[in-house]
C-alpha cells in the first residue's frame, strides 16, 4: 500500500475497470427492484460547470447507494440537441470564414452541424467519467437520435389529432437577432427606464383630439384603432367616431373595449394588432385589420410609409421627430417599464404577429397540478409545489416552432393547389384530396418539446419496450430550481398525458453553487471556479466531497476552494487509518460482508453500536435527500469516533495475544463498512482502499451495510471524559508523553476494570484505585462522579508553574473584560448582524470556563 493519497493515481485508473465490468449497468442486480434516474440532458455544446457537479455528485451519490442496496439501478445518460445554442456554435465557425448558414442550403448545414457533434460536441460525456459518474453508457442517448425522433413525432402528431396542437396567427415573441420565435419563458423581462409619449390624434371631423400614450412610438405605424373603456365617462361621445392617424393619415375608429384600464396614461390607447398581444385580441373582438410595419429583421416595412427599411430604434427617434413637427406631439414622460430580451442572445424581443404552432396546455395542465396534489409526485422540499402550482396556472399557450434548422422538423406539410394542412408520422409526398403538390414546413419544434418527453422516450416509448416497463415511471428526479418552469413541468405535462403514469416519483431540488459570500457565480464578477481545474488540482473525490458537504436540502450551495482542500485532509486521513488497518489485519480476513464479532469487548461493542447507529442515521437522511447532513454525520463520525477513539482505543488490544483476534476482527469489519457508507460520496479513493483491506470483488457492486445492533458498554463516556481531561491536563503544563501517577476514586463503582487498560495504553496513566491523602497536591481530573487525582509532587515545579498560570490569568480577564465590554454596548447588540454578536457570547462563555480552569489549577498546586 503506498504511503500517501494520491487522488490522481487512483482516480485515472478505477473509471474503466468498472464500466468493463458492467458495474454501471441495472443488470448487475437482475433481481433487484428497479430504481431509475434520468440524467437532466447537458447541451452537446455544454462543458462541465459547478451547477453540473453538484447536480450529477447528488445523482450519483443516489444511485451508488441503490446499487450497493441490490437495486437494479439505472442511471440513464445522455444529451441535449440545444437548437439555439449549437445552431450559433456552428454559425460563429462559418461566420469565421464569411460565410453564413443560407450560403451552404439546409441540408448541407445541418450536416455540418451533424459534424461538429462528431468531433467537437459532447466533451461533457469525457468530464462526467473524471468525475466519477457511474452512468450506464450502454443506454446513452441524444434528443436527435432516430428513437427519440420518432418519440417525438408520434407525440406532435398525437397532440394534432387530440386538437391540442394548433397552428395559428398570433402574436408571438420574436428575435431579430436568433431569427426565430421563443417561447414565453425564454424572454428576460428587465426594468428599464424608458419614456412614455403622448401622442394627439384628431378627430376626423376636426372637433378636438385624443390623446393616447405609449413605450413604443414607432408601433403608431400600425394602429388600427383607439380604444377606450366602455364606462369612461371621458370618451362616452368619442366612441364610434374616427380620429385621423397622424403621419399614416388613415382614418381609423374609436372603440369601446373592457380591456383598456381607465386608471393608465390618458385612458385611452393606441391599438397595434400585428405588434402587441392585448391590442391583438382588442383587434380580434373588434374585426380590426393587422399591420405589420416591423419586419423580421426589426425593420420597419413597406406598411411604414416613409420610415421603411428604418431600424426600429431609429425609426422610433424619426417618428417623435415628425410628430413633433406636426404638432401632434404631447408630453414625453420619464417611465420606468418592463423590457423582454431574448434569453440567449439578449436582444430586445419584438412582439410580433406570426403564424406559428402552439401547444394548448390548459388540458395537459389539469392532471400535471392533481399529480402533485394527490402525492403521485413529491417536491423535494416541498415548498417547491407552490412555485409548481402557482406557474401551472397562469400558463399561456407554448410556441413550439421555431424558424431554426438544426433540430426537430415540424411533421406538417401544405398543399399548394388546395390549401390542405396535413400532419402526419411517415413524409408527405404529395396531397391526399387533391394529388397536387405538396411542401414541408420549414420549421423546427423548440428543443424543449424534445426533452420534455426524456424520462420515457429514452426507454424506447412508444414501442412497448422492456426497458419502459421495467424503468418507468423513474424513482427521482434531481435538478436544479431554475429549471422547474422549462422542464420538470413540461415532463410532468407530457409524462402523464402519454404514459398515464407520472414520470418520476420524486422531485428533488437542489440550489446553484454560489461563492462563498453567498454571490452568484459568473464571469463578469470573476468568481467562476472550474470544476475540472478543481478535480486535476485537488481530486475529483474531493470536488464531490466538498459539493455534496454544502448541499443543504434545497438551498443554494456555497463553495470555497479551501474546503476543497479540507475535504482532500479527509482523504489522507482516512488512507492513513487504512494503512493502519491493513498493517493489522490478516490478508484475506475481512469479508466482504458480515463478520461482524459475536461477542466483542466493551471497546469493540461501544464502536460497533456505533456504527449500528450511524447508518441507520445516514440511510434516514439520504433517503430525504438531506446531504450535507448526511455528509457532516459520516464525516464527523469517522473522523470522530473512527479515528481518533476507537484506532486509539484499539491499540492497547491488539498488543494482548489473547485479545488480538477479536479487535483485528472489529477494526476490519469497521473501517470496511465506513469504505461502503463512504462509497457513494468518494467512490474512488474507497474503491483503491477496498482492494487493500478486502481484495474481494469491487466495492461498487458490494452490499450496503447493516452492522447488527450491540450494547453499548455503560459509562464509556465516562471513561472517554477522562481521557480527554487527561490529554489536556498534559497539554496545558506542556508534560508531552511523560507517564503519570492517577489515583482513580469511583464510589459509584463505574470504573470497569477494563478501563484500566484504555487508561494505561490510551492515557499514559499508572492507576491506584482508592482515595489520595489530601486533595491537596493533586490534580483532579472529574468525569461525572469519577475523580483521577494526578500527585502534582516531582510533576510540576510551583516556582515556575504559578507565575505562568498567573500571567494567562490576567491575558484571560483582559480578554474577558473587552468582550462583556462590546455585549454591555447596546449600540453593538441591536446593530451587528446576530451570527455576530453570537460569536462575541461564546467568546465570553470560553473566557469564563478558561478562567475557571486555572483558578483550580492555581489552588491545586498551592499558589
Ligand atoms: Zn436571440
Ligand atoms: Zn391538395
Amino acid at each position: 500500500m503506498k504511503p500517501t493519497y494520491d487522488p490522481h493515481d487512483i482516480e485515472s485508473r478505477w473509471y474503466p475497470v468498472w464500466e468493463e465490468s458492467g458495474a454501471f449497468r441495472p443488470e448487475i442486480n437482475p433481481d433487484g427492484e428497479p430504481f431509475t434516474i434520468v440524467i437532466p440532458p447537458p447541451n452537446v455544446t455544454g462543458v462541465l460547470h459547478m451547477g453540473h457537479a453538484l447536480d450529477m455528485s447528488i445523482q450519483d451519490a443516489v444511485i451508488r447507494r441503490k446499487r450497493m442496496q441490490g437495486f437494479r439501478a439505472l442511471w440513464l445518460p445522455g444529451m441535449d440537441h440545444a437548437g439555439i445554442a449549437t445552431q450559433n456554435v456552428v454559425e460563429r465557425e462559418l461566420a469565421k470564414e464569411g460565410m453564413t448558414r443560407h450560403d451552404l442550403g439546409r441540408e448541407r448545414f445541418v450536416e455540418q452541424v451533424w459534424q461538429w457533434k462528431a468531433t467537437s460536441g459532447g466533451t461533457i460525456t469525457k468530464q462526467i467519467r473524471a468525475m466519477g459518474f457511474s452512468c450506464d453508457w450502454s443506454r446513452e442517448r441524444f434528443t436527435l437520435d432516430e428513437g427519440l425522433s420518432v418519440a417525438v413525432r408520434e407525440v406532435f402528431v398525437t397532440l394534432y389529432e387530440e386538437g391540442l396542437i394548433y397552428r395559428s396567427n398570433r402574436i408571438i415573441n420574436w428575435c431579430p437577432r436568433c431569427h426565430t420565435a421563443i417561447s414565453d419563458i425564454e424572454v428576460e423581462h428587465q426594468e428599464e427606464q424608458g419614456t412614455l409619449t403622448h401622442i394627439r390624434y384628431p378627430f376626423t371631423d376636426g372637433d378636438g383630439y385624443i390623446e393616447v400614450a405609449t413605450t413604443r412610438p414607432e408601433t403608431m405605424l400600425g394602429d388600427t384603432a383607439v380604444a377606450v373603456h366602455p364606462d369612461d365617462p371621458r370618451y362616452a361621445s368619442a366612441i364610434g367616431r374616427t380620429v385621423r392617424l397622424p403621419l399614416m393619415d388613415r382614418d381609423i375608429p374609436v372603440v369601446a373595449d373592457d380591456a383598456v384600464e381607465l386608471e393608465f396614461g390618458t385612458g385611452a390607447v393606441k391599438v397595434t394588432p400585428a405588434h402587441d398581444p392585448l391590442d391583438f385580441e382588442i383587434g380580434q373582438r373588434h374585426g380590426l385589420e393587422p399591420i405589420q410595419v416591423i419586419d423580421t429583421e426589426a425593420k420597419i416595412t413597406a406598411a411604414g410609409g416613409r420610415f421603411a427599411g428604418m431600424d426600429r430604434f431609429d425609426a422610433r427617434a424619426a417618428v417623435v421627430e415628425a410628430l413633433g413637427e406636426l404638432g401632434v406631439l404631447g408630453e414625453i414622460e420619464e417611465h420606468a417599464h418592463s423590457v423582454g430580451h431574448c434569453s440567449r442572445c439578449k436582444t430586445v424581443v419584438e412582439p410580433m404577429l406570426s403564424l406559428q404552432w402552439f401547444v394548448k396546455v390548459q388540458p395537459l395542465v389539469v392532471p400535471a397540478i392533481a399529480a402533485v396534489r394527490d402525492g403521485d409526485s413529491r417536491f423535494v422540499p416541498q415548498r417547491w409545489e407552490n412555485s409548481y402550482f402557482h406557474w401551472m396556472e397562469n400558463l399561456r399557450d407554448w410556441t413550439i416552432s421555431r424558424q431554426l434548422w438544426w433540430g426537430h422538423r415540424i411533421p406538417a406539410w401544405y398543399c399548394d393547389v388546395c390549401d390542405k394542412v396535413i400532419v402526419s408520422r411517415v413524409d408527405v409526398v404529395e396531397c391526399p384530396d387533391c394529388h397536387g403538390a405538396v411542401r414541408g414546413d420549414e420549421d423546427v419544434l423548440d428543443t424543449w418539446f424534445s426533452s420534455a418527453l426524456w424520462p420515457f422516450s429514452t426507454l424506447g416509448w412508444p414501442e412497448e419496450t422492456e426497458d419502459l416497463a421495467t424503468y418507468y415511471p423513474t424513482s427521482v428526479l434531481v435538478t436544479g430550481y431554475d429549471i422547474i418552469y422549462f422542464w420538470v413541468a413540461r415532463m410532468m405535462k407530457m409524462g402523464i398525458h402519454f404514459t398515464g403514469q407520472v414520470p418520476f416519483a420524486d422531485i428533488a431540488i437542489h440550489g446553484m453553487v454560489r461563492a462563498e459570500d453567498g454571490r452568484k457565480m459568473s464571469k463578469s464578477l470573476a468568481n467562476a471556479v472550474d470544476p475540472l481545474e478543481l478535480v486535476a488540482e485537488y481530486g475529483a473525490d474531493p470536488l464531490r466531497l466538498t459539493l455534496l458537504q454544502a448541499a443543504a436540502q434545497g438551498q443554494d450551495v456555497p463553495f470555497a476552494e479551501e474546503w476543497v482542500d479540507a475535504a482532500r485532509r479527509f482523504g489522507n486521513k482516512l488512507w492513513n487509518a487504512l494503512r493502519f488497518a491493513v498493517d493489522h489485519v490478516d490478508v484475506g480476513a475481512v469479508p466482504a460482508d458480515g463478520g461482524y464479532p459475536d461477542d466483542p469487548a466493551p471497546p469493540e461493542q461501544w464502536i460497533l453500536s456505533r456504527l449500528h447507529t450511524v447508518t441507520a442515521e445516514y440511510d434516514a437522511l439520504f433517503d430525504e435527500y438531506k446531504f450535507s447532513e448526511a455528509s457532516a454525520l459520516i464525516y464527523n463520525f469517522a473522523w470522530s469516533e473512527v479515528f481518533d477513539w476507537y484506532l486509539e482505543m484499539a491499540k492497547a488490544p491488539l498488543k494482548a495475544a489473547s485479545r488480538a483476534a477479536a479487535t483485528k476482527q472489529t477494526l476490519g469489519v469497521v473501517l470496511r463498512d465506513l469504505l461502503k457508507l463512504l462509497h457513494p460520496l468518494i467512490p474512488f479513493v474507497t474503491e483503491e482502499l477496498w482492494s487493500e483491506l478486502v481484495g474481494e470483488g469491487m466495492l461498487i457492486t458490494a452490499s450496503w451495510p447493516q452492522p447488527p445492533d450491540r450494547r453499548i458498554p455503560p459509562g464509556i463516556e465516562l471513561l472517554q471524559d477522562l481521557l480527554v481531561g487527561i490529554r489536556r491536563f498534559r497539554a496545558e503544563h506542556n508534560l508531552g508523553a511523560k507517564p503519570l501517577d492517577l489515583i482513580l476514586d469511583d464510589p459509584d463503582g463505574v470504573a470497569a476494570p477494563w478501563w484500566e487498560e484504555q487508561l494505561a495504553a490510551f492515557g499514559r496513566v499508572e492507576i491506584t484505585r482508592g482515595q489520595p491523602g489530601s486533595v491537596a497536591g493533586h490534580a483532579r481530573i472529574s468525569a461525572g462522579n469519577v475523580h483521577g487525582f494526578v500527585p502534582l509532587a516531582g510533576l510540576i515545579d510551583p516556582e515556575a508553574e504559578c507565575p505562568r498560570l498567573r500571567k494567562a490569568m490576567a491575558e484571560t480577564e483582559g480578554m474577558l473584560k473587552a468582550t462583556q465590554g462590546k455585549l454591555a454596548n447596546s449600540n453593538f447588540v441591536d446593530r451587528a448582524p446576530a451570527e455576530v454578536v453570537d460569536k462575541e457570547r461564546a467568546k465570553a462563555a470560553e473566557f469564563t470556563a478558561t478562567l475557571e480552569r486555572l483558578r483550580t489549577q492555581l489552588e491545586q498546586l498551592g499558589c
